[in-house]
């Protein structure tokens, strides 16, 4: 596997309303998506940065994954998105290397992309996503 490029960052946030103007009128990027994505409890906004996005995390449920991580860690950086060519191939090689998997199988992930986790405890405390097409 060689990952091509960082797809994306993952950013938790308690409100898409109170952090997407920061993005817009400081940065000046433009929001080009707001998903929810039912499967991780989240909602999702977008903003393209080169090749690279910037995916805001807001959650749709107090247990949700993203609740639990602003509960403990408060929001940040939540996860970080490598883009590889072969998602399944790319977590069967992870896990040949003894890595924990969060994901065995690819899942859908927002825009369609197919993409798959590693635990956080395998990779330094930094939530690794692999995401492809
Ligand atoms: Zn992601």
């Amino acid at each position: 596997m060689k990952p091509t490029h960082i797809e994306h960052i993952g950013i938790a946030v308690k409100s898409l309303e109170e952090a997407i103007p920061f993005y817009e009128k400081v940065l000046g990027l433009e929001c080009y998506a707001i998903e929810e994505v039912k499967d991780q409890k989240v909602r999702t906004a977008f903003f393209r940065v080169g090749q690279t996005k910037v995916e805001l995390l807001e959650s749709t449920d107090p247990e949700g994954p993203v609740s639990r991580f602003i509960e403990k860690k408060g929001e940040g950086i939540h996860h970080i998105a490598f883009a590889v060519e072969d998602v399944e191939g790319a977590l069967r090689e992870a896990g040949s290397h003894g890595i924990q998997l969060i994901d065995h199988v690819p899942r859908k992930g927002a825009e369609e992309l197919s993409i798959g986790f590693l635990h956080p405890k395998s990779t330094q405390g930094v939530l690794i996503e692999f995401c492809g097409i």
